[in-house]
């Protein structure tokens, strides 16, 4: 640690560092930054930088607001969009109280606490996100709605075009970052993007996906455009999703592999799965987080909206790719219900937890969903044990109310927090009338 922290101070003063910023996320998964003077990065690393918590969405209890914020020195880098003069450069931080416990309702601390309890087990947690996104004109608009920047489709090659350039210009950004991507292309919709970012340890991937957001929104204003994580801005077009590849290891080996067994997964990988499956709807409130991933849930576009597994199953809510032979090492399984605006550490931390849970209590896992899942009818469903997922987010509240997986993973206080802004969240959108309602309903009634 000490190494790294003289690396940070090292580097600092070689280029000229001006500003350091302090990240961290809230509850909600908005990213919070605090800039802090050189100076002071050396006796942040010892001694912390205190601040308010209590302004920051669902943090600390009113009663217990200061709090401190412990940048992690494998984390710095210095960012690549504020230009060369005067650089500005940023860490993440760990939050604690003033007696040094970790923050109870730091979201990276649940991530990190959830991984260390996979880690007694002998497991590490890799996770590789598929991120999807919209580009529009902006971020106003008219009677006509909101305008994506083209009419291109799925992995269309759009001469001249903004979303080109602007996928070169953030992937570029990216890998200055330290940020592999390993894939990037136009999806489905008018205007909507695809970056895939290389698998990691869950905590660096979480990381990864706040920076993400922000290097796309960062060019997006560069480039005079606006970029959007909203699950479901077109009810028109595919909502914006962001499959996630999982992964346990026990060492260097892929614990969900074996050579021999069907798809050459584990007995670990089938617990996990069956995991998976069994705490979708709990999990839901969490993976899924507004109201409007619901329209994207059940808007259909290869959105899954039903709980079960299939190999290469595009219409299952987990996916077992195909991977190349003699490939153990990438043996893992794909969570498709999970949306852009997800929170990305608590919602790994859930994902883990379920799938720990399956492999602890030997779940068994159901048949494999042969079918296109969408085109059978309901009744076939039902016969088959097809679950739907929670049709909106006040089911998905009553499942979680109901979780203790997910009240034991998220700790009391952010299980409470999540709670209450998620039911908050729920009535005002019940009592708001809609653009779309007023249309209608003033046309016929
Ligand atoms: N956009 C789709 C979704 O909302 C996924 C499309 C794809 O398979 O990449 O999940
Ligand atoms: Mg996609």
């Amino acid at each position: 640690m000490d190494k790294q922290r003289d690396f940070v101070l090292r580097t600092i003063e070689e280029r000229g560092v001006k500003f350091v910023r302090l990240w961290f996320t809230d509850v909600v998964g908005t990213l919070k930054s605090v800039a802090i003077a050189p100076a002071e990065v050396e006796g942040a690393f010892t001694e912390g930088i205190g601040f308010d918590g209590s302004a920051i969405e669902g943090l600390t209890r009113t009663y217990e607001s200061d709090l401190l914020a412990y940048p992690d020195p494998t984390t710095f880098q210095t960012l690549p969009w504020r230009g060369d003069i005067d650089p500005t450069a940023r860490m993440f931080c760990d939050i604690t109280t003033p007696d040094g416990e970790p923050a109870v309702a730091d979201p990276r601390n649940v991530l990190k606490r959830t991984l260390a309890r996979a880690a007694d087990r002998g497991f590490t947690f890799y996770t590789h996100p598929e991120i999807e996104f919209y580009l529009l004109k902006s971020s106003k608009f008219g009677p006509e709605g909101p305008q994506p920047v083209d009419s291109a489709g799925y992995f269309d090659n759009v001469p001249g075009g903004t979303a080109h350039d602007f996928r070169r210009r953030s992937v570029r950004m990216l890998e200055d970052l330290g940020i592999s991507v390993e894939f990037s292309h136009h999806e489905a919709g008018p205007g909507q993007n695809e970056i895939d970012l290389r698998y990691a340890d869950a905590l660096t991937t979480a990381d990864n996906i706040m920076t993400f957001r922000t290097v796309i929104k960062e060019v997006a204003i560069e480039q005079g455009v606006y970029a959007t994580f909203m699950p479901k801005p077109f009810s028109q077009f595919p909502g914006s999703g962001m499959h996630t590849h999982l992964s346990l290891f026990e060492g260097d080996a892929n614990a969900f592999y074996e050579a021999g067994s069907q798809y050459q997964l584990s007995k670990i990988g089938r617990h996990f799965i069956a995991g998976l499956l069994r705490h979708a709807h709990e999990i839901s409130a969490v993976t899924n987080q507004f109201v409007n991933s619901y329209k994207r849930l059940w808007g259909g576009d290869e959105a899954p909206s039903f709980i079960c597994w299939g190999h290469n199953n595009r219409s299952a809510l987990v996916r077992v790719p195909l991977y190349k032979p003699n490939k153990g090492q990438s043996a893992r399984v794909e969570y498709r219900a999970i949306d852009s605006a997800a929170n990305p550490y608590l919602a790994f931390s859930l994902l883990l937890a379920a799938g720990m849970k399956g492999i602890e209590e030997e779940y068994e896992l159901p048949a494999e969903a042969e079918d296109d899942v969408w085109a059978l009818t309901d009744s076939e469903r039902r016969a088959l044990g097809y679950h739907p997922l929670p049709a909106s987010l006040d089911h998905a509240i009553e499942y979680m109310e109901n979780s203790e997986l997910v009240a034991e993973t998220l700790g009391e206080q952010v299980f409470n927090y999540v709670l209450a802004n998620k039911r908050a969240e729920w009535r005002d959108y019940r009592t708001q009338v809609t653009p779309f309602e007023l249309q209608r309903n003033l046309e016929i009634l």
